[in-house]
């Protein structure tokens, strides 16, 4: 027989609290859309495993219209697109 109790365990998590720019520093608020992560992922994906890097930007608004800005001028182009929520 196997009896068991119902025990309150304290736990720990991580929160994230701010954000800055990774360019100029800038604090990106988390209360809103202001903040533009890019996301650099290579690797390999398998449906039992997988493995790789993930390189991450974070960049305020105008430093992120910065950055497309100067693709523009390498010659990539950007896609755009308008959303509605
Ligand atoms: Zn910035």
């Amino acid at each position: 027989m196997i009896k068991y109790i119902m025990e309150k365990i304290e736990t720990e998590r991580v929160k994230e609290t701010h954000r800055y720019c990774d360019l100029c520093g800038t604090e990106i608020k988390l209360d809103n859309w202001d903040a533009f992560e890019f996301i650099l992922r290579e690797g390999h994906a398998y449906p039992e495993s997988g493995s790789g890097t993930e390189q991450t930007v974070d960049l305020c608004p105008n430093c992120a219209r910065k950055l497309f800005k100067y693709l523009r001028e390498m010659g990539i182009r950007i896609n755009e697109r308008e959303w509605f929520y």
